[in-house]
Protein backbone atom coordinates (compact mmCIF):
# COMPACT_ATOMS: atom_id res chain seq x y z
CA UNK A 1 0.00 0.00 0.00
CA UNK A 2 1.62 3.16 -1.00
CA UNK A 3 0.22 5.26 1.24
CA UNK A 4 1.77 6.44 4.13
CA UNK A 5 -0.41 9.03 5.83
CA UNK A 6 -4.57 8.90 5.36
CA UNK A 7 -5.44 10.90 2.48
CA UNK A 8 -7.96 13.40 3.72
CA UNK A 9 -11.15 12.80 5.34
CA UNK A 10 -13.93 14.90 3.34
CA UNK A 11 -16.72 13.99 4.67
CA UNK A 12 -18.95 11.65 7.36
CA UNK A 13 -22.12 10.45 5.80
CA UNK A 14 -25.30 9.09 7.69
CA UNK A 15 -28.44 8.13 4.87
CA UNK A 16 -31.53 6.37 6.15
CA UNK A 17 -32.18 3.36 4.15
CA UNK A 18 -35.84 2.99 2.32
CA UNK A 19 -36.32 -0.37 4.16
CA UNK A 20 -34.34 -2.16 6.96
CA UNK A 21 -31.80 -3.88 5.38
CA UNK A 22 -28.85 -6.24 6.97
CA UNK A 23 -30.65 -5.44 10.28
CA UNK A 24 -29.93 -1.54 9.71
CA UNK A 25 -31.83 1.64 9.23
CA UNK A 26 -29.12 4.07 8.41
CA UNK A 27 -26.36 3.18 6.29
CA UNK A 28 -23.22 5.54 7.47
CA UNK A 29 -19.11 6.09 6.53
CA UNK A 30 -16.47 8.33 5.50
CA UNK A 31 -15.47 9.85 2.13
CA UNK A 32 -11.76 10.21 1.46
CA UNK A 33 -10.13 12.00 -0.75
CA UNK A 34 -6.41 11.56 -2.56
CA UNK A 35 -4.88 12.10 -5.74
CA UNK A 36 -6.41 8.92 -7.51
CA UNK A 37 -10.03 10.41 -6.84
CA UNK A 38 -12.96 9.02 -4.15
CA UNK A 39 -12.56 6.56 -1.82
CA UNK A 40 -15.42 5.41 0.62
CA UNK A 41 -14.99 3.17 3.93
CA UNK A 42 -17.98 2.00 5.36
CA UNK A 43 -17.32 -1.15 7.22
CA UNK A 44 -20.78 -2.15 9.19
CA UNK A 45 -20.27 -1.69 12.93
CA UNK A 46 -20.47 -5.67 13.29
CA UNK A 47 -17.43 -5.51 11.98
CA UNK A 48 -14.30 -4.91 14.37
CA UNK A 49 -10.69 -2.72 13.37
CA UNK A 50 -8.94 -5.65 12.24
CA UNK A 51 -11.86 -7.02 9.58
CA UNK A 52 -12.45 -3.42 8.51
CA UNK A 53 -8.49 -2.99 8.16
CA UNK A 54 -9.62 -4.80 4.38
CA UNK A 55 -11.91 -2.27 3.95
CA UNK A 56 -9.39 0.97 4.49
CA UNK A 57 -7.19 -0.80 1.93
CA UNK A 58 -10.06 -0.97 -0.55
CA UNK A 59 -10.60 2.87 -0.15
CA UNK A 60 -6.80 3.90 -0.16
CA UNK A 61 -6.67 2.14 -3.34
CA UNK A 62 -9.19 4.13 -4.92
CA UNK A 63 -7.75 7.66 -3.74
CA UNK A 64 -4.26 6.59 -3.75
CA UNK A 65 -4.00 4.50 -7.21
CA UNK A 66 -7.13 4.21 -9.12
CA UNK A 67 -8.42 0.70 -10.65
CA UNK A 68 -6.86 -1.47 -13.52
CA UNK A 69 -8.49 -0.48 -16.99
CA UNK A 70 -11.73 -2.07 -17.96
CA UNK A 71 -12.60 -4.58 -20.67
CA UNK A 72 -16.22 -3.29 -20.90
CA UNK A 73 -18.30 -0.25 -20.33
CA UNK A 74 -21.65 -1.47 -19.07
CA UNK A 75 -22.39 -3.78 -16.40
CA UNK A 76 -25.60 -6.09 -16.17
CA UNK A 77 -27.02 -5.28 -12.66
CA UNK A 78 -29.87 -7.33 -10.41
CA UNK A 79 -32.50 -5.43 -8.39
CA UNK A 80 -32.25 -6.15 -4.86
CA UNK A 81 -35.36 -7.28 -3.22
CA UNK A 82 -35.50 -6.80 0.77
CA UNK A 83 -37.67 -8.77 3.22
CA UNK A 84 -40.64 -6.32 2.02
CA UNK A 85 -44.34 -7.73 1.53
CA UNK A 86 -45.41 -9.05 -2.18
CA UNK A 87 -46.64 -5.65 -3.10
CA UNK A 88 -43.49 -3.75 -2.45
CA UNK A 89 -41.47 -6.45 -3.66
CA UNK A 90 -43.43 -6.16 -7.07
CA UNK A 91 -43.03 -2.20 -7.20
CA UNK A 92 -39.68 -2.76 -6.49
CA UNK A 93 -38.86 -4.74 -9.21
CA UNK A 94 -41.53 -3.05 -11.64
CA UNK A 95 -39.41 0.63 -11.07
CA UNK A 96 -35.69 -0.88 -10.99
CA UNK A 97 -34.75 0.42 -14.61
CA UNK A 98 -34.93 -2.84 -16.60
CA UNK A 99 -33.33 -5.28 -14.48
CA UNK A 100 -33.94 -8.50 -15.42
CA UNK A 101 -32.26 -10.58 -12.58
CA UNK A 102 -34.04 -9.70 -9.08
CA UNK A 103 -32.02 -10.92 -6.04
CA UNK A 104 -34.55 -11.46 -3.48
CA UNK A 105 -33.69 -11.44 0.65
CA UNK A 106 -35.26 -15.10 2.51
CA UNK A 107 -34.47 -16.05 6.16
CA UNK A 108 -35.46 -12.51 7.83
CA UNK A 109 -35.51 -12.99 11.28
CA UNK A 110 -39.51 -13.42 11.96
CA UNK A 111 -40.62 -13.98 8.80
CA UNK A 112 -42.16 -17.66 7.57
CA UNK A 113 -41.95 -19.57 4.34
CA UNK A 114 -45.48 -18.49 3.40
CA UNK A 115 -44.22 -14.67 3.14
CA UNK A 116 -40.98 -15.93 1.31
CA UNK A 117 -43.22 -17.58 -1.02
CA UNK A 118 -45.41 -14.84 -1.47
CA UNK A 119 -42.44 -12.29 -2.29
CA UNK A 120 -41.05 -14.59 -4.94
CA UNK A 121 -44.15 -15.19 -6.47
CA UNK A 122 -44.73 -11.53 -6.80
CA UNK A 123 -41.03 -10.95 -8.25
CA UNK A 124 -41.73 -13.89 -10.56
CA UNK A 125 -45.29 -11.88 -11.57
CA UNK A 126 -42.95 -8.45 -12.54
CA UNK A 127 -39.53 -10.18 -13.76
CA UNK A 128 -42.01 -12.30 -16.61
CA UNK A 129 -41.04 -15.66 -17.34
CA UNK A 130 -37.61 -15.11 -18.62
CA UNK A 131 -36.26 -13.57 -15.81
CA UNK A 132 -33.92 -14.86 -13.40
CA UNK A 133 -34.35 -14.72 -9.50
CA UNK A 134 -32.03 -15.74 -7.02
CA UNK A 135 -32.22 -15.81 -2.75
CA UNK A 136 -29.71 -14.59 -0.41
CA UNK A 137 -29.91 -16.00 2.86
CA UNK A 138 -27.14 -14.90 4.63
CA UNK A 139 -25.78 -17.59 6.24
CA UNK A 140 -29.33 -18.36 8.26
CA UNK A 141 -29.75 -21.65 7.86
CA UNK A 142 -28.68 -25.35 9.15
CA UNK A 143 -28.11 -27.89 6.03
CA UNK A 144 -31.79 -29.55 6.72
CA UNK A 145 -34.00 -26.29 6.67
CA UNK A 146 -31.66 -24.94 3.94
CA UNK A 147 -32.40 -28.59 1.49
CA UNK A 148 -36.34 -28.37 2.87
CA UNK A 149 -36.45 -24.07 2.17
CA UNK A 150 -35.25 -24.50 -1.25
CA UNK A 151 -37.24 -26.88 -2.57
CA UNK A 152 -40.47 -24.53 -1.76
CA UNK A 153 -38.73 -21.38 -3.08
CA UNK A 154 -37.64 -23.02 -6.26
CA UNK A 155 -41.08 -23.62 -6.72
CA UNK A 156 -42.06 -20.42 -5.45
CA UNK A 157 -39.97 -18.20 -7.58
CA UNK A 158 -41.06 -21.00 -10.94
CA UNK A 159 -36.67 -21.58 -10.84
CA UNK A 160 -33.82 -20.16 -8.94
CA UNK A 161 -30.95 -19.02 -10.84
CA UNK A 162 -28.95 -19.83 -7.52
CA UNK A 163 -28.79 -19.59 -3.87
CA UNK A 164 -26.80 -17.27 -2.15
CA UNK A 165 -25.36 -18.45 1.30
CA UNK A 166 -27.80 -20.70 2.26
CA UNK A 167 -26.02 -22.29 5.07
CA UNK A 168 -23.04 -20.38 7.27
CA UNK A 169 -20.33 -23.25 6.76
CA UNK A 170 -18.12 -24.34 3.91
CA UNK A 171 -18.95 -28.20 4.83
CA UNK A 172 -22.85 -27.31 5.11
CA UNK A 173 -22.38 -25.68 1.44
CA UNK A 174 -20.61 -28.41 -0.18
CA UNK A 175 -23.27 -31.24 1.47
CA UNK A 176 -26.70 -28.63 0.25
CA UNK A 177 -24.77 -28.59 -3.17
CA UNK A 178 -24.93 -32.15 -3.35
CA UNK A 179 -29.08 -32.09 -2.25
CA UNK A 180 -30.36 -29.64 -4.32
CA UNK A 181 -30.44 -28.47 -7.89
CA UNK A 182 -30.50 -24.76 -6.76
CA UNK A 183 -27.35 -23.81 -7.82
CA UNK A 184 -25.30 -22.07 -4.63
CA UNK A 185 -23.40 -18.99 -4.65
CA UNK A 186 -20.75 -18.28 -1.80
CA UNK A 187 -20.94 -14.91 -0.27
CA UNK A 188 -19.53 -14.50 3.63
CA UNK A 189 -17.73 -18.14 2.99
CA UNK A 190 -14.91 -15.88 1.01
CA UNK A 191 -15.60 -12.41 2.15
CA UNK A 192 -15.72 -13.16 6.07
CA UNK A 193 -13.53 -16.30 5.51
CA UNK A 194 -9.92 -17.06 6.71
CA UNK A 195 -9.44 -18.74 3.33
CA UNK A 196 -11.62 -18.09 0.86
CA UNK A 197 -10.23 -20.87 -1.64
CA UNK A 198 -12.02 -23.05 0.95
CA UNK A 199 -14.98 -22.98 -0.86
CA UNK A 200 -12.81 -23.96 -4.05
CA UNK A 201 -11.20 -26.96 -2.66
CA UNK A 202 -13.95 -28.27 -0.66
CA UNK A 203 -16.53 -27.75 -4.54
CA UNK A 204 -19.07 -25.82 -2.05
CA UNK A 205 -20.29 -23.79 -4.97
CA UNK A 206 -20.84 -22.85 -8.16
CA UNK A 207 -21.04 -19.12 -8.37
CA UNK A 208 -18.57 -16.42 -5.93
CA UNK A 209 -19.82 -13.23 -4.95
CA UNK A 210 -16.79 -10.68 -4.44
CA UNK A 211 -17.19 -7.38 -2.49
CA UNK A 212 -14.51 -5.10 -3.21
CA UNK A 213 -14.48 -3.28 0.08
CA UNK A 214 -14.27 -6.53 2.24
CA UNK A 215 -11.98 -8.15 0.50
CA UNK A 216 -9.53 -5.28 0.38
CA UNK A 217 -10.02 -3.89 -3.08
CA UNK A 218 -10.23 -4.14 -6.87
CA UNK A 219 -7.00 -6.05 -7.36
CA UNK A 220 -6.97 -8.20 -4.41
CA UNK A 221 -10.64 -9.53 -5.86
CA UNK A 222 -9.23 -9.66 -9.24
CA UNK A 223 -6.55 -12.31 -7.78
CA UNK A 224 -9.12 -13.96 -6.06
CA UNK A 225 -11.22 -14.44 -8.83
CA UNK A 226 -8.55 -16.08 -10.98
CA UNK A 227 -7.82 -18.65 -8.55
CA UNK A 228 -11.28 -19.32 -7.28
CA UNK A 229 -12.21 -19.71 -11.13
CA UNK A 230 -15.67 -19.70 -10.75
CA UNK A 231 -18.11 -17.22 -12.04
CA UNK A 232 -17.87 -14.04 -10.01
CA UNK A 233 -21.16 -11.88 -9.08
CA UNK A 234 -19.10 -8.12 -8.15
CA UNK A 235 -21.81 -7.42 -5.56
CA UNK A 236 -21.91 -3.82 -3.12
CA UNK A 237 -21.76 -3.61 0.70
CA UNK A 238 -24.65 -1.02 0.20
CA UNK A 239 -22.48 1.79 -0.18
CA UNK A 240 -23.17 5.45 -2.02
CA UNK A 241 -21.75 5.73 -5.64
CA UNK A 242 -18.43 6.77 -4.49
CA UNK A 243 -17.84 2.95 -3.53
CA UNK A 244 -19.55 1.26 -5.67
CA UNK A 245 -18.04 2.87 -8.40
CA UNK A 246 -14.78 0.62 -7.01
CA UNK A 247 -17.36 -2.39 -7.53
CA UNK A 248 -17.87 -1.18 -11.09
CA UNK A 249 -14.50 -0.85 -12.23
CA UNK A 250 -13.61 -4.67 -10.42
CA UNK A 251 -16.84 -6.32 -13.07
CA UNK A 252 -15.11 -4.03 -16.14
CA UNK A 253 -11.91 -5.50 -15.06
CA UNK A 254 -13.01 -8.76 -14.82
CA UNK A 255 -12.16 -11.01 -17.78
CA UNK A 256 -15.46 -12.62 -18.24
CA UNK A 257 -18.54 -11.63 -16.27
CA UNK A 258 -21.87 -13.89 -17.14
CA UNK A 259 -23.82 -12.85 -14.54
CA UNK A 260 -25.51 -10.35 -13.79
CA UNK A 261 -23.98 -8.17 -10.65
CA UNK A 262 -25.39 -6.60 -7.25
CA UNK A 263 -24.14 -3.23 -7.76
CA UNK A 264 -27.39 -1.66 -8.31
CA UNK A 265 -28.02 -0.72 -4.19
CA UNK A 266 -28.03 2.93 -4.55
CA UNK A 267 -31.95 3.46 -4.69
CA UNK A 268 -31.82 1.47 -0.95
CA UNK A 269 -30.76 4.84 -0.13
CA UNK A 270 -33.14 7.75 0.83
CA UNK A 271 -29.86 9.70 -0.79
CA UNK A 272 -26.59 9.77 -2.10
CA UNK A 273 -23.01 11.04 -2.20
CA UNK A 274 -22.96 12.44 -5.81
CA UNK A 275 -25.50 14.25 -8.05
CA UNK A 276 -25.65 11.62 -10.01
CA UNK A 277 -26.16 8.32 -8.85
CA UNK A 278 -25.20 4.67 -10.12
CA UNK A 279 -28.36 3.63 -11.19
CA UNK A 280 -29.39 0.96 -13.63
CA UNK A 281 -30.90 2.10 -17.03
CA UNK A 282 -31.75 -0.34 -19.39
CA UNK A 283 -30.84 -3.13 -16.31
CA UNK A 284 -27.42 -2.40 -16.98
CA UNK A 285 -25.35 0.88 -14.98
CA UNK A 286 -22.53 2.56 -17.63
CA UNK A 287 -18.88 2.29 -16.13
CA UNK A 288 -18.12 5.71 -14.79
CA UNK A 289 -16.77 7.54 -11.13
CA UNK A 290 -19.25 10.13 -10.35
CA UNK A 291 -17.74 12.85 -7.84
CA UNK A 292 -19.27 14.39 -5.03
CA UNK A 293 -20.30 17.76 -4.82
CA UNK A 294 -20.56 20.35 -1.99
CA UNK A 295 -24.30 20.68 -2.19
CA UNK A 296 -24.62 16.84 -1.91
CA UNK A 297 -21.97 16.28 1.00
CA UNK A 298 -23.93 18.83 2.96
CA UNK A 299 -27.43 17.13 2.56
CA UNK A 300 -25.63 13.90 3.79
CA UNK A 301 -23.45 15.13 6.33
CA UNK A 302 -23.68 13.19 9.89
CA UNK A 303 -24.14 15.03 13.19
CA UNK A 304 -21.52 15.43 15.54
CA UNK A 305 -21.44 12.28 17.79
CA UNK A 306 -21.70 9.78 14.42
CA UNK A 307 -18.52 12.03 12.88
CA UNK A 308 -16.66 11.70 16.13
CA UNK A 309 -17.65 8.07 16.43
CA UNK A 310 -16.31 7.37 12.22
CA UNK A 311 -13.00 9.48 13.21
CA UNK A 312 -12.04 7.34 15.77
CA UNK A 313 -12.98 4.32 14.11
CA UNK A 314 -10.86 5.48 11.32
CA UNK A 315 -7.69 6.10 13.22
CA UNK A 316 -8.22 2.73 15.18
CA UNK A 317 -8.57 0.99 11.81
CA UNK A 318 -5.66 2.90 10.37
CA UNK A 319 -3.33 1.64 13.12
CA UNK A 320 -4.05 -2.02 12.15
CA UNK A 321 -2.78 -0.65 8.64
CA UNK A 322 0.46 0.82 9.85
CA UNK A 323 -1.26 3.88 8.17
CA UNK A 324 -0.85 7.64 9.94
CA UNK A 325 -4.01 8.41 10.83
MG1 LIG B 1 -25.07 -11.97 0.32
Amino acid sequence: MPATALPEVRATYAIPLRSRFRRITVREGVLLRGDAGWGEFSPFWDYDAAESAAWLRAALEATEEGWPPPVRDRIPVNVTVPAVGPERAHAIVTASGGCTTAKVKVAEPGQDLAEEQARLEAVRDALGPHGRIRVDANAAWDLETAVHRLGHLDRAAGGLEYAEQPCPSVADLAALRRRTDVPIAADESIRRAEDPLAVRRAEAADVVVLKVQPLGGVRVCLQLAEEVGLPVVVSSALETSVGIAAGLALAAALPELTHACGLATVHLLTADTVPDPLLPDGGTIPVRRPEPTPGTLAEIAAGDDVTRAWSDRLAEVAGHLAVAG
